[in-house]
């Protein structure tokens, strides 16, 4: 069990200042997301897209102000816990104690949700048979390539990942791209790749058409499917690797005791603690009269959820507040001299 000041649940642009602004207090926080990236929004949806609202910043991308607030957070050498989804928060004497999808444990006195629209997961094959056997030969992400080598593989998906993982794993494996429509969104150079790839047998495309069925006893063998015209295919598949795109749940959030309204989580707009004494929401998750979705905001909120938690977790402190220029301590806490 990891022991902590704070545990901040999201990885977005909120839950990556709240580091910050715990850092120059001295705080220590985790930081534990259910994506396998930091950015949240900025990066799963807009990575590209110029944002021109962040003050004394007149323009940057998605990918460009995660990088910012990375290199801002790196002298608190904050640890980061991806591809882990927050499942349970329960209450332990005046701690709380947080537990994963992955069964990792967490305990401290504080908790910061900054949890944006709710965890972003992706979409499935509604197949029952797929169901059963995700994680064994059905996945929707490539956390290990090595998993991935020497096998007949069926990738599904029209984006970037689809072609990218189908590119890189022909290098090992036999694939073939399958995609409900003739064109595909992904990069165009990576397609080109991969129709040249086709023309020397090395990789198959299918389109436009769906998967059907799976054929599996104890493993699967291979999967059906159906073009769009009603003619269908049968294709030898060890593993399936499906890119449809992410959605967006509130999902656990929802059942951890807090005053929700609709799909945001109520606080207090004093210092950003929810109904419960130790847990704050910020960011897009959280609502109060007047409240604005904007990061800026988001920002703002993390700042005064900070003092509130160093009040928590130092106890026999006085809470001083410093400005970030003149503070020696908050420099020292920085690496500045
Ligand atoms: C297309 C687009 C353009 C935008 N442009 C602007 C703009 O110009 N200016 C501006 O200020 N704002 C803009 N926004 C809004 C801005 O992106 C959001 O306000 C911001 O991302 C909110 O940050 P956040 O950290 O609160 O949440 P998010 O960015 O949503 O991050 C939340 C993170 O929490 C994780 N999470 C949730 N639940 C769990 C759980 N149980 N366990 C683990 N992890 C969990 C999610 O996976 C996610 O990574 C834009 C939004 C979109 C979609």
């Amino acid at each position: 069990m990891k022991k902590t000041d704070v545990i901040i649940i999201g990885a977005g642009p909120v839950g990556l200042f709240a580091v910050h602004q715990l850092g120059i207090k001295g705080l220590k926080a985790v930081v534990i997301d259910n994506l396998d990236k930091v950015g949240g929004q900025c990066i799963e949806l807009y990575p590209d897209k110029p944002i021109y609202d962040i003050p004394a910043v007149p323009e940057c991308t998605g990918e460009q102000l995660t990088t910012r607030l990375l290199e801002q957070i790196k002298p608190f050498n904050t640890e980061l816990f991806l591809n882990e989804r927050v499942d349970e928060v329960k209450q332990e004497k005046d701690n709380w104690f947080v537990k994963t999808n992955n069964k990792n444990e967490f305990t401290a006195p504080n908790i910061i949700i900054a949890g944006g629209v709710g965890s972003f997961e992706p979409r499935k094959i509604s197949l029952k048979e797929a169901e059963k056997l995700e994680g064994k030969s059905v996945f929707y992400a490539v956390k290990n390539k090595e998993h991935f080598q020497n096998k007949k593989i069926s990738i599904f998906g029209g984006g970037d990942s689809a072609l990218d993982w189908a590119l890189e794993l022909s290098k090992y494996s036999k694939i073939t791209l399958i995609h409900r429509r003739n064109e595909f969104r992904g990069a165009q150079n990576t397609l080109s790749e991969l129709r040249k790839l086709e023309k020397e047998g090395r990789v198959s495309i299918k389109t436009p058409c769906q998967i059907v069925s799976l054929d599996n006893e104890k493993e699967l063998r291979s999967i059906n499917i159906k073009f769009d015209d009603g003619k269908t295919e049968k294709i030898q598949t060890d593993v399936i690797l499906g890119f449809f795109g992410l959605i967006m749940k509130l999902g656990p959030i929802a059942e951890w005791g807090l005053n929700m309204d609709k799909k945001t989580i109520e606080v207090n707009s004093e210092n950003f603690e929810t109904n419960k004494k130790g847990i704050f929401a910020a960011g897009d998750i959280c609502s109060y009269p007047g409240k604005l979705k904007l990061i800026l905001s988001g920002f703002h909120e993390v700042a005064l959820a900070s003092v509130e938690c160093f009040k928590r977790a130092r106890p026999d402190e006085k809470y001083r507040f410093e400005f970030t220029t003149s503070s020696k301590k908050i420099h020292d806490r920085l690496g500045k001299k």
